[in-house]
């Protein structure tokens, strides 16, 4: 089998090799789509921290079991990986949550992932998913973040949630907080991408910027939001979203920065704010995903901006760098 592997930043070299074999509860799948993510682009750039190389990358996959081995699956049922491999001993896994596990192995991050044409997993770590297409499922790990967020910050019927940054994290929080029954308003400097969101997803967009607080205000009848979910993954902007928050609102950090956040402590303390932060996401979150993707209530498609055979993606990858292209979401395609 195939199998493309970043041997160093910059560089993609294929590798000829057997396919896996599966050891004791692993199942072998057959990947049919890859969705490429910040975290890819960031190791092809090689400013992804903490990052080793060699490694094959990919973590947002789908495709059909090739090998059941002893598991319940079917040869030939499409499924969805979720790529987090968590240990289920430490302090958080055994309060349920998985999803920052403290001895977190993410496959394509950590460990080897899928841009190869087979690829061995824990059964524990496959979704059988039926009515919903490969691109969608490829999607789900990623819209599984935004489904995890909203529901770190408790997003209720009738509350006015402000989504901060459109990228596809972003994106995934607007249209789940919309499902939860809130109204939805999103910041971001980028018109394109606030047309995008009001034309798909039917949400409020605000500018980025000196008047995005008091936009909010207007649209919330001067009471701002009762939650509020980062996105960006910029220091200045996580710090600017208290802004956004209105008295007892939820805060969320799904965005990831290495910089620090400085706050006056009175303008937290005064709206008894509630900072959460949301890192991945648990088996909860993607049933969650597929169930409303059934449902018609999420949509991913629309996300996906840009498409690649396998074999040409080396080629491809240098442009969906380039935010110019227009770049959300580029999926890979297998036979
Ligand atoms: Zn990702
Ligand atoms: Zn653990």
């Amino acid at each position: 089998m195939k199998t493309l592997v970043c041997s160093k930043p910059g560089v993609w070299n294929w590798r000829t090799e057997e396919k896996p074999t599966l050891a004791a509860d692993e199942v072998l799948v057959k990947i049919k789509r890859i969705g490429v993510c910040g975290t890819d682009l960031h190791a092809f750039q090689g400013n992804q921290a903490f990052f080793e190389y060699p490694r094959v990358l990919g973590h947002e996959l789908s495709g059909v079991i090739d090998d059941a081995g002893n598991s319940d699956f079917a040869v030939g049922q499409a499924v969805l990986i979720i790529p987090y491999l968590h240990c289920g001993d430490c302090l958080a896994c055994r309060k349920g949550a998985t999803n920052c596990c403290a001895n977190m192995r993410v496959i394509g991050v950590h460990q080897d992932g899928g841009m190869r044409e087979y690829l061995n997993v824990p059964k524990s770590h496959v979704l059988a998913v039926d009515g919903v297409d490969f691109d969608s499922m490829a999607l789900v790990e990623c819209l599984a973040i935004g489904a995890h967020a909203v529901r770190r910050g408790n997003v209720q019927q009738g509350d006015d949630v402000v989504i901060v940054g459109a990228g596809p994290i972003g994106l995934g929080c607007a249209q789940f907080a919309k499902a939860n029954g809130a109204r939805v308003i999103v910041v971001d400097m980028n018109d394109d991408r606030l047309k995008f969101c009001r034309k798909e997803f039917g949400v409020d967009v605000v500018k980025a910027g000196g008047g995005a607080a008091s936009a909010i205000s207007e649209l919330t009848n001067g009471d701002l939001a009762s939650v509020v979910i980062d996105a960006t993954g910029h220091a200045g902007a996580m710090v600017g979203s208290i802004n956004f928050c209105g008295h007892a609102a939820n805060l969320v950090y799904v965005g990831l920065t290495k910089g620090q956040l400085t706050y006056t402590h009175t303008d937290i303390h005064k709206k008894e704010l509630t900072i959460f932060c949301s890192r991945n996401a648990t088996l909860e979150d993607f049933s969650r995903v597929t169930d409303l993707m059934r449902e018609g209530k999420v949509v991913s498609t629309c996300m996906v901006t840009h498409r690649s055979s396998f074999s040409d993606m080396p080629d491809r990858f240098t442009d969906w760098l380039k935010p110019e292209t227009g770049v959300v979401k580029a999926v890979v395609e297998l036979d």
